[in-house]
């Protein structure tokens, strides 16, 4: 297993150690997710799996052409759905690709869909024995989705989930901008509240 954080920066904001909780196990980091020598690093992809902008962009750039090559036989992936690959150039082993839904109004799926995410990424983790997992604020880019919102889906479900499954040993949720940042403290603080 290789948790190491490499020379990532600005990490360190572990917040709620409460041990014997399943929070101690989550992570709220900032900065570049490529850099992550986790498991898996997860990729908010777009359906086709071929590339794209923002955080899948710089995936692709660290990890090289090889990832492309992989990418491209695995046929695409629907929304909420989560495939494998191996990570190539990049420090982490493997990455666990996503698509999430782009936000419209909330009235089309949007959060069940990006709890789905979550889920099947974690699921993913399980089938593979890893035990370390790097995600990004998956949909709050290009896709639009409310980072509060995100905030929210995106630990409630995990928390759910490393509940379950005692295998998952540490979540990182990375964040690229300090809004979203901002956004998973405080969603952090708010469901540590809510289970005292
Ligand atoms: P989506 O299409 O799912 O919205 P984006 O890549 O546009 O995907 O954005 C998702 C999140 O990833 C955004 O919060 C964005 O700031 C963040 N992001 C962009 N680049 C990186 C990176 N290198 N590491 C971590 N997060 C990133």
């Amino acid at each position: 297993m290789a948790a190491g954080l490499g020379d990532f920066t600005g990490i360190g904001e572990k917040l709620m150690p409460e041990t014997g909780t399943p929070l101690e196990k989550i992570f709220i980091v900032k900065g570049d997710i490529t850099r992550l020598s986790v498991d898996a690093i997860v990729n908010a992809a777009n359906s086709s799996l071929l590339g794209g902008g923002g955080v899948d962009g710089a995936i692709h750039r660290a990890a090289g052409p090889e990832l492309l090559e992989e990418c491209r036989k695995l046929g695409g992936c629907p929304t909420g759905e989560a495939r494998i690959t191996r990570g190539y150039g990049l420090p982490a082993r493997y990455v666990i690709h996503t698509v999430g839904p782009v936000w419209r109004d909330g009235k089309h799926g949007e959060y069940d869909l990006l709890a789905s995410c979550y889920r099947n990424v974690l699921r993913l983790a399980l089938q593979y024995d890893l035990n370390t997992v790097a995600f990004p604020a998956i949909s709050t880019g290009a896709y639009r989705f409310p980072p509060a919102r995100a905030a929210e889906i995106a630990l409630r479900e995990t928390v759910k989930f490393i509940n379950r499954h005692s295998a998952i040993k540490k979540i990182f949720f990375v964040c690229f901008s300090p809004a979203i940042f901002q956004a998973y403290k405080n969603a952090l603080k708010q469901y540590a509240k809510s289970q005292v």
